[in-house]
């Protein structure tokens, strides 16, 4: 199969997915990353999830 699909998943996402991150507060960020803080899920870009997870916990 060609590489027709891809991202197809988060275009039925408010605003295709993209929003100011509550990690590194940049903006037009896809945040299609989970990160679980204490009871919460929050929604993170990739880079608060692969590089800074802890940057979130306080
Ligand atoms: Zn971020």
């Amino acid at each position: 199969m060609a590489k027709n699909h891809r991202g197809k998943g988060i275009r039925t996402l408010p605003n295709h997915g993209r929003g100011e991150c509550p990690g590194c507060h940049r903006t037009g960020v896809k945040l299609t990353h989970e990160l679980k803080v204490g009871e919460k899920t929050l929604k993170v870009c990739k880079i608060c999830k692969k590089v800074n997870p802890s940057s979130l916990a306080a």
